[in-house]
């Protein structure tokens, strides 16, 4: 390891270059101006940061760093950005030093575009790069990037060798997973084992293996690491594959332990007696029982966090060691399409939705986000209705080990799939949510400020509450003066709950009580009408609405709906 930190040293030599530097220094937290001549500023940043931005030309900045390049693996990544910010370029270690990055980063704060001139590069293809990346795959030293991303970025045959499912993702179509392919085709390898796998490969190592250890006071980190070492050669396992060391509580802080941990780069899990001793080992020990209280430590720990044991216990003269292999945890995204208009997807979404090897949700809200899949990804469209089943369809996707997006449109947590997603889902999937904008904040945007102050939302659909839950509440509103976004407002074959709303409304509040009509938020056919509680027309409304009432305070100004939060009375 280096002495060098996360920080980025920016170098500046003009007026320009310095009022551009200290902007980045102010909005970067990470970000820091060396002053002083440029060369004096790198001789200082070059053993201290992980990233260099020149404000140079790159003749300048090229000469500077000439003398100072080691090696690409090591050296800090190096952008040059030119004298009007016009284009931030990453100069030098644009992979490993992360100049690619930071040349996007720096293009993003100045308005520059970004200039990365590795992308065609072939020892590296964006699918090796972030393939795992999220979950935490380590890659093996001696694997073949260069041979295996040859083969993916010209089309050819390519072996995913994995033994479990991992949540990784679309993989191109010239991936074959564990299936037959052409004799000597390159390999991604996902597995713990340290075997013989077929060539030329790309090994990763999935965080999968977590290793109980039990001690003697005072037991030394050498001699612990020695036998879980010992322990892992032994049973043809990847020290990279190793998640966690697990432990009792009471070993705390047994210096040995703690060492040991931080030297292979991991975490400890402590766990209680109590929890431990309810584990069934293979092999418990009466002596360690009355020492502290579980009769085992290294198994029973090893399988705390529902791993397979995969190593019985080994011993040194003051440690035991086991191994266990955690179960592989498929990722479900609930993810939010906004309303309708692309630029309100949110990036988190776009996200998800890139790395989900299937998605599933209503066909108008799944044609939405075709775009933004990536090749390979499966699709199920399940119709109004089947609103348990595209829950159960997803859900199974994850437990089996994938990686499955369900999509709704506005924010999925408000009256669409998570909650009846979640309410089915149990421990052993990992789930994300990602929220987006509701028709109700959409409908507002487009009115004006409806929302200013105190609002409630009340869904008229009585297909699931029944219409005496619905009517108390909208009486509640009515009571508590809240503004009121109606939501499923009127269908073709349910047509009479608006109008009843309409009048518990009037009860309290008067006939010019602006209400703003908004169909189709967002989308190319959007209508954005302000009429008043007394002219509302059912009829105007229906399914692809939503009707946002105002409160006793809500005016129109400037043909805009606006609910005061009190400033100016
Ligand atoms: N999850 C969604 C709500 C789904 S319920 C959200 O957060 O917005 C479906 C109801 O939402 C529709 O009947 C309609 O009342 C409203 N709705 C959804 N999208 C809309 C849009 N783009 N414009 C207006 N209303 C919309």
């Amino acid at each position: 390891m280096t002495g060098r930190t996360k920080t980025v040293a920016l170098i500046a030599a003009t007026a320009n270059g310095e009022r551009n530097a200290a902007h980045l220094a102010g909005v970067w937290p990470d970000a820091e101006v060396y002053t002083g001549s440029p060369r004096d500023a790198l001789a200082r940043a070059w053993g201290e940061c992980g990233g260099i931005v020149f404000f140079l030309a790159t003749g300048a900045a090229v000469r500077l760093i000439a003398p100072l390049l080691e090696d690409k693996r090591t050296d800090p990544g190096v952008v040059c950005v030119d004298d009007a910010a016009r284009f931030a370029l990453a100069l030098a270690g644009g992979h490993d030093g992360g100049a690619n990055a930071l040349a996007e980063r720096v293009a993003e704060t100045l308005g520059s575009a970004p200039v990365v001139t590795t992308a065609s590069d072939a020892t590296h293809s964006p699918a090796l790069d972030s393939f795992g990346s999220n979950l935490g795959f380590r890659v093996e030293e001696g694997s073949e990037a260069a041979a295996v991303a040859a083969a993916l970025v010209s089309g050819k045959e390519v072996r995913l060798v994995s033994e479990r499912r991992y949540p990784v993702g679309p993989l191109p179509e010239n991936v074959v997973r564990n299936g037959v392919v052409a004799p000597g085709a390159p390999a991604i390898v996902v597995s713990d084992r340290r075997e013989d796998f077929p060539r030329p490969a790309v090994v990763y190592r999935p965080p999968s293996l977590v290793v109980g250890v039990g001690c003697s006071r005072g037991a030394s980190e050498a001699e612990i690491i020695s036998l879980i070492r010992g322990s892992l050669v032994g049973a043809g396992l990847a020290e990279k594959s190793v998640a966690a060391l697990a432990s009792v509580k009471v070993k705390r802080d047994e210096a040995g332990l703690l060492a040991a941990a931080e030297r292979l780069g991991i975490s400890v899990r402590f766990y209680s007696s109590e929890e431990l001793a309810a584990l069934e080992v293979p092999n418990p020990s009466e002596v360690v029982a009355d020492a502290v209280g579980t009769p085992s430590v290294a198994e029973a720990a090893a399988m705390a966090c529902g791993s397979e044991l995969v190593v019985e216990k080994r011993k040194s003269k003051n440690a035991t060691c086991a191994v266990g292999r955690m179960p592989v945890r498929g990722r479900l995204y609930l993810v939010s399409l906004g309303p309708g208009d692309d630029a309100l997807i949110p990036p988190l979404a776009r996200e998800a939705l890139a790395r989900s090897e299937s998605v599933v949700g209503l066909k108008q809200y799944v044609e939405r986000v075709r775009h933004l899949l990536r090749s390979g990804t499966r699709v199920t469209e399940l119709p109004l209705g089947k609103e348990i089943e595209r829950a159960e369809v997803a859900l199974e996707e994850a437990r089996s080990g994938g990686s499955v997006a369900l999509v709704s449109s506005g924010d999925i947590g408000v009256y669409a799939m998570a909650s009846p997603a979640l309410e089915l889902a149990g421990d052993d999937v990992d789930v994300t949510v990602v929220p987006g904008i509701t028709a109700s904040q959409s409908a507002a945007a487009l009115l004006g400020s409806p929302l200013g102050h105190d609002h409630c939302s009340v869904s008229l659909s009585d297909l699931l509450t029944s219409w005496d839950a619905i009517r108390g509440r909208i009486e509640a509103a009515a009571a508590g003066d809240f503004v009121v976004s109606f939501y499923n407002p009127r269908s073709k074959g349910r047509d009479w709950q608006l109008g009843k709303a309409r009048e518990i409304l009037l009860g309290s509040r008067p006939p010019e009580t602006p209400v703003g009509i908004v169909r189709d938020a967002y989308r190319l056919t959007q209508e954005v009408r302000i009429t008043d509680l007394g002219s509302l027309r059912p009829e105007d409304v229906d399914m692809l609405t939503v009707v946002v009432v105002g409160n006793s305070q809500t005016v129109v100004r400037a043909g805009r709906m606006v609910t005061p939060r009190g400033y100016l009375t």
